[in-house]
């Protein structure tokens, strides 16, 4: 009988051997029926542990991809209440997440560590955001020195009342570096690390958008001298090397609300939000102008280079940011065609004058092209020896449209293109031409002055051109004579000395033009035979009631004589300039007291009447003694000057 049934019959004081009959039988089979249910209920403990068992082999499979898929998970992810209590921890993220000093993984107590260290209530609200508008919420922290990707969002799982929440952490400093890395690259110039064009055209932009106030801003555009030479002559290396040097000099200058900028090539600018007025710029523009004037060191060599900047200022020139831009583009360009000019403020003239150099650009073209260049000549003439000893040869231009244009306003807008270097070549290859044609009518061999121009000065090619035009005229270089500015030696004095020099191999004169109008250099004067040094006109124009303007006249002529070169005095317009000279030791003048430039052709019947049939020993004074022909070519008043000069 079945145990369960014995200890019933126990329990209720029956003796299953006093049972018979018919109630045995029923003992019998309700005890099989124990039996019956104790295998089933057997069996189904067994299934029930079975099941047991398969449901736990799912559950660690379950939670082994779960954590598979979260481990490979940068972030760390955490299943949180809405009292944001860790409840379970799935990913730690990268290792890196939070390993920290003071933030321990695994065992990460979020609610500690992000709410009450350091963002209280920020997690809470996004919890209670989450929650309520069931979206995902998204915040950046920064956490110490890192910089932590938040988010929260709300799940469908209910414990003990409460919706869970997903909470995963990211750190995402590395990535943020990389990103300000890209910032950066995309925002600096390479080279000098300031700020690039694109950067410039963006800050532009935002300008335009943000600025309708009176606050002042200044806009200064700066653009190296003669940058184009030293690339071309000596590399992009030695360029490059100019380029840094420039803007750590701007650097220097740079204060606290100045922007700096290069936009490319060898233009910088400035935008100064926090300077007090134009007059402050002003002085900021003369100290730019200033740091630029200390030569540049280049692999051991000086070069001195020069900036023409152009500023135009908010809201005074204008309110609009990209004219304001243009304006101080226009002054810089305005700066740049007048070389004793550094630094101007825009004024609206400056858009006439550019408009103007630009239609004379172009007619340039139309000049070269067409031949409608002219030359003109002024004699030289020699204080002592009381003889013409020379001429200048001075390019004349009447354009259709334009009329005449004098070379002083036409020559500095070629300077700007390269058609200046065509100019020169002109020019050489006209006066050697003349020479020739004066060579077979035998007048005698005076010396023709030609100007060179600052860029073909620089330039290597230029002047083996022309040397190539002197050679192929067949006239002797000795007849040539190249007068060269101060300003123009001082841009490429490294080159341009080097460039003097094969002329002068080739056996031409070397004369310093204008000369006290720029910045002497003595080191130069020392380095090369300068043969003529040409007194600029400006000291000759007072020279008779000015003692300052006295002074400088006999200091360059006796610096002229130590370095055995011969003085010019040029543009004396009286015959008294002209004898205070004369006693002054002063060899030769020029200037329309003798007589203004005439064409060839009126040089060459003059020249020619002069020594073919009046003057025989080409005596300038028995020439001004003898015939009437002189009157016909000379004005009276200049021939009695000479006659009472000589
Ligand atoms: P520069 O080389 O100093 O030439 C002297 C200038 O003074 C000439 O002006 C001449 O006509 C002027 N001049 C001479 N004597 C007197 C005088 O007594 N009084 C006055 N008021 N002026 C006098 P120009 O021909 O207008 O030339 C001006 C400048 O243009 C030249 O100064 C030179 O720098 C440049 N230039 C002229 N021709 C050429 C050329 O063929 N090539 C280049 N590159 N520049 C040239
Ligand atoms: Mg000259
Ligand atoms: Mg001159």
């Amino acid at each position: 009988m079945h145990k369960l049934l014995v200890r019933q019959l126990k329990k209720s004081h029956i003796k299953p051997d006093e049972i018979d009959g018919k109630w045995s039988k029923l003992l019998h089979l309700v005890s099989s029926m124990y039996c019956d249910l104790d295998e089933e209920l057997f069996a189904m403990q067994h299934t029930m542990k079975k099941l047991d068992e398969d449901m736990h082999q799912v559950y660690e499979k379950m939670r082994g991809r779960i954590s598979a898929v979260a481990e490979t998970m940068p972030d760390m992810i955490v299943l949180i209440n809405s009292q944001v209590v860790s409840i379970e921890l799935f990913s730690i993220g990268e290792q890196q997440i939070f390993s920290r000093d003071e933030i321990a993984v695994p065992h990460v107590n979020i609610h500690e560590l992000l709410i009450q260290k350091y963002h209280i209530g920020v997690l809470a609200e996004m919890v209670h955001e989450a929650l309520t508008t069931k979206t995902l919420q998204v915040k950046e922290l920064e956490i110490a020195e890192y910089i932590i990707d938040i988010s929260v969002m709300a799940t469908g799982l209910v414990e003990k009342n409460e919706r869970t929440l997903i909470l995963s952490v990211r750190d995402v400093t590395l990535q943020r570096k990389a990103q300000k890395n890209i910032e950066y690259i995309a925002q600096h110039d390479g080279l000098t690390t300031l700020y690039n064009r694109r950067f410039f055209n963006l800050t532009l932009e935002r300008l335009k958008k943000e600025v309708s106030g009176d606050d002042f801003i200044a806009m200064l555009y700066m653009d190296l001298n003669k940058f184009k030479e030293i690339n071309d002559t000596l590399g992009h290396h030695a360029g490059d090397i100019v380029l840094k040097e420039a803007s750590k000099r701007l650097l220097k200058l740079k204060q606290n609300g100045d922007l700096l900028f290069r936009l490319g090539g060898d233009e910088f600018v400035f935008i100064c939000f926090k300077r007090e007025n134009r007059e402050e710029i002003e002085r900021f523009g003369a100290t730019i102008a200033k740091t630029f004037a200390e030569p540049f060191l280049i692999e051991g060599n000086r070069y001195s280079l020069s900036a023409s900047i152009g500023i135009a200022t908010y809201p005074e020139d204008s309110r609009d940011f990209d004219k304001l831009m243009r304006f101080a583009d226009e002054a810089m360009f305005f700066a740049k065609t007048h070389p004793d000019m550094a630094y101007t403020f825009f004024k609206p003239e400056m858009i006439e004058a550019q408009e103007r150099s630009q239609k004379i650009l172009d007619r340039i073209q139309i000049a070269l092209h067409e031949d409608r260049f002219t030359l003109h000549f002024q004699h030289q003439v020699a204080l002592d020896a009381e003889n013409i000893v020379g001429v200048e040869a001075l390019i004349r231009w009447h354009d259709d449209e334009l009329g005449f244009v004098p070379p002083d306003e036409f020559i500095p807008v070629a300077e700007e293109s390269t058609s200046i270097l065509a100019i020169d070549a002109w020019v050489v290859r006209h006066v050697c031409k003349a020479i020739v044609r004066w060579q077979q009518e035998n007048l005698p061999p005076l010396r023709v002055a030609v100007n060179l121009s600052r860029t073909g000065l620089g330039s290597r090619a230029n002047i083996e051109k022309l040397i190539t035009i002197i050679q192929e005229s067949g006239i002797d270089p000795g007849r040539l004579e190249f007068e060269i500015t101060e300003s123009a030696l001082l841009e490429n004095e490294h080159s341009s000395l080097q460039n003097l020099s094969l002329l002068k191999e080739l056996g031409c004169s070397v004369a310093i033009d204008d000369f006290g109008t720029g910045y002497s250099s003595l080191s130069n004067m020392r380095h090369f035979s300068f043969d003529k040094i040409k007194i600029d006109k400006s000291f000759i124009d007072n020279i008779l009631t000015n003692k300052s303007d006295l002074a400088i006249v006999k200091s360059a002529i006796a610096l002229a004589h130590n370095l055995e070169a011969v003085v010019v005095a040029e543009g004396i317009e009286k015959k008294e300039q002209a004898l205070l000279l004369k006693r002054l030791g002063c060899e030769q003048i020029q200037g329309t007291t003798i007589t203004n430039p005439v064409t060839k052709r009126d040089f060459g019947h003059w020249i020619g009447a002069v020594f073919r049939q009046l003057i025989p020993k080409y005596n300038c004074r028995n020439f001004m003694k003898s015939s009437v022909l002189y009157e016909n070519i000379l004005q009276e008043e200049i021939v009695c000057v000479l006659y009472q000069l000589l």
